[in-house]
């Protein structure tokens, strides 16, 4: 599967990449994640699929895994 599919995917389904958690169908992340990433990251999530919004929300992934391990406050 490529890696545009497996963001499609979750862009679609209920589990939230960033924390494992329940999120909303076409949501990128459950509220409790969205609302804790830097709003820069927060509107760049906004972008299309093709026009940025992979690499945002994989930005955003990486920036929540790394939170959650204590590298980032
Ligand atoms: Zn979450």
């Amino acid at each position: 599967m490529s890696e545009k599919q497996t963001i499609l995917e979750n862009f679609l389904g209920t589990t939230c990449a960033g924390c494992g958690g329940a999120k909303r169908p076409r949501m990128s992340h459950c509220a409790g994640c969205y609302h804790s990433l830097p709003r820069k990251m927060q509107s760049e999530l906004y972008r299309r699929f093709g026009e940025g919004y992979e690499a945002a929300f994989t930005a955003s992934v990486e920036w929540l895994h790394a939170r959650a391990a204590g590298e980032v406050r």
